[in-house]
């Protein structure tokens, strides 16, 4: 094969991914990660011939994406999650814009009287993580899965991102009310799809997220109402909730809350596209 430039790989790249209905910006991604660039060495280098060993590997990921429709981040490993790369593979859920504002809000939210959390359903850490590296002064957060697999991802996050978050595998709640564990915060972003609305997902979701990441029982409720009634066993008095929701579980996870903790308040908060996001759980400082 004769060699080719950089600019000549991106070409033949972005032109195949369009000629398969997939996004043409993936082949920019790909690259960057197979030459471990930046965006500017890929502007000041246009020009490069390509080495061949990285031509092989891009071309066959460009394929391979095309043809599988593989998430990009499951060939590079790695996700961009508030600022930090994480690393994710097919025992996590890709970590998604959404949750990013919801760590944001979660951020801005939580009040002085907050020193520690729990993040449930961990997945990948992103959560726990940023939480702990985000707050000032640092919060400590404790995380839970029910997979071993995603705890060892997160596990694998936490130290290459050097936060001190404290992992307990299980159900929901159930390690920490085990264990006698207290924390002043709880933070989810559960899986709430539910199953009968497993044919309108996007077929790059439902073929590689993992299942536990998405489905619950219930309409999707599952998750919140497990959470919602351990809560008081693991949550010291007044401290807030946070929840990631689907667009249309405002009311139903807000009754829960209320119904487990009268004295509390509920917001639902939208996400950048305007739809319901967020479920903040509160009690009004006396
Ligand atoms: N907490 C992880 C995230 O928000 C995983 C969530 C999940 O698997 N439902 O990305």
């Amino acid at each position: 094969m004769t060699s080719k430039t950089i600019h000549e790989a991106l070409t033949w790249a972005s032109s195949f991914l369009e000629a398969h209905q997939c996004e043409p910006k993936v082949a920019e991604i790909l690259l960057l990660h197979e030459l471990n660039w930046t965006k500017t060495d890929l502007i000041t280098r246009l020009r490069d011939t390509m080495p061949e060993a990285d031509w092989l590997t891009f071309s066959k990921q460009i394929s391979t994406h095309a043809e599988t429709k593989v998430p990009v981040q499951h060939l590079t490993g790695v996700e961009n999650f508030y600022g930090r790369s994480f690393h994710v593979n097919q025992h996590v859920l890709i970590p998604r814009p959404e949750t990013e504002e919801l760590v944001q809000y979660v951020l801005q939210h939580m009040n002085n009287s907050v020193h520690s959390g729990v993040d449930i359903g961990t997945g990948s850490g992103v959560i726990a993580i940023t939480l702990a590296k985000e707050s000032r002064p640092s919060l400590k957060m404790l995380a839970t899965d029910l997979s071993e697999q995603a705890l060892q991802m997160a596990q694998r996050n936490a130290d290459e991102q050097q936060a001190a978050i404290t992992f307990y595998q299980g159900s929901f709640l159930e390690p920490l009310i085990m264990e006698g564990k207290k924390v002043d915060m709880i933070v989810s972003n559960p899986p709430y799809i539910a199953y009968q609305e497993a044919d309108t997902l996007d077929e790059t979701v439902r073929l590689f997220d993992p299942e536990l990441a998405l489905f619950a029982k219930e309409n999707g409720l599952y998750a919140y109402q497990q959470i919602i009634s351990q809560a008081p066993q693991v949550l010291n008095e007044g401290g807030p909730l946070f929840f990631e929701i689907g667009h249309t579980q405002g009311e139903a996870v807000s009754a829960l809350i209320q119904a487990q903790f009268p004295a509390y308040q509920t917001n639902v908060i939208q996400d950048i596209n305007g739809k319901d996001r967020i479920v903040h759980g509160y009690i009004i400082d006396p």
